[in-house]
């Protein structure tokens, strides 16, 4: 039992709606499906390795966004956690879909009533179910000037390193403008080759090449289309196809042309074919290697 807190009847209610869904919506060989073929063969799938549903998400709502996701393409998608209330959600839908997988973890926006003798056995209970393959998001944020107090943030990010080195969990990390803080705290809690994922990477080259030292993988997602955010192309183009995954980071940041709009899993496919053509890859091509890189990263 993972602790999701659902009772029997409401659990056996998902799994009915989820047995509906893979009807309408196959997930191929691999996916820990049924083993029915993809809807469209030969046609690239992708994985969306940072997704967040709405606030107040519906459980309606989520599987509306899940099946759009999978008609477009991306059957694949990890449900980042953010706080230990948004966790159960995710817990219960990647318990009950093939295909769908979640992180655990408090967000440095997010740490204002922690308290570790809570949190950390929590989060520890949580990494026992099989589809939670991940500690995050965590780390630091600095951009708001009511961000919460850089001890607090601090604390949270090395108590949820200290338990992602104790179970050697990969790590989903978030940093902005908080670099040097944030790669000193990686490099003295996890071990050297633990794997962690750069997500929304928006610093410069300099930063790119101390990431690369460890064991990182970096994930892109809209703003490679914006048209401001140059910064951030320029990195996209140096990064190693073998450390390179997409993501939405849904509701927020939807690409060109949906800016302004709520972003959601599908799509990725248009995050993909810009990412595709800064890299001069074929876009079939490019999304076989980054699905690969995150099966890869997060072991599924
Ligand atoms: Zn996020």
């Amino acid at each position: 039992m993972c602790g999701t807190g659902f009772a029997s009847a409401e659990r056996s209610a998902r799994l009915k709606a989820c047995a509906a869904l893979r009807r309408n919506f196959p997930i191929p060989l691999g996916a820990g499906g049924t083993g029915a073929k993809p809807a469209i063969p030969h046609s690239p799938l992708y994985f969306d390795t940072h997704t967040h549903l709405p606030d107040d998400c519906t459980d309606e709502q989520a599987e509306t966004i899940i099946g759009e996701a999978a008609v477009a393409q991306v059957p694949y998608l990890l449900l980042a956690g953010t706080s230990l209330r948004d966790c159960p959600q995710n817990l219960a839908l990647a318990a009950t879909h093939a295909g769908i997988y979640t992180s655990v973890g408090i967000h440095p926006l997010e740490v204002q009533d922690y308290d570790a003798s809570i949190a950390i056995p929590q989060l520890r209970a949580w990494l026992a179910c099989p589809h939670v393959v991940a500690i995050g998001e965590i780390g630091l944020d600095n951009h708001y000037e009511d961000s919460p107090p850089p001890a607090l943030q601090e604390q949270a990010f090395i108590d949820q390193l200290r338990l992602a080195a104790e179970t050697g969990t990969p790590v989903v990390i978030h940093s902005r403008e908080a670099f040097p803080r944030c790669h000193e705290l990686v490099g003295k809690y996890l071990p050297k080759d633990h794997p962690l994922q750069i997500h929304s990477f928006a610093d410069g080259p300099a930063e790119l090449e101390q990431w690369l030292k460890l064991n990182t993988i970096f994930s892109y997602n809209g703003m490679v289309t914006f048209k401001k955010a140059e910064n951030i192309r320029e990195t996209l183009r140096l990064v190693p196809l073998d450390r390179l995954v997409l993501e939405t980071d849904a509701p927020y940041l939807a690409p060109v042309p949906f800016r302004g709009q709520p972003n959601a899993s599908r799509h990725i496919p248009v995050i993909a074919r810009r990412i595709a053509e800064e890299r001069q890859l074929p876009l079939e091509e490019l999304a076989r290697l980054a699905t690969a890189n995150a099966r890869r990263f997060f072991r599924v």
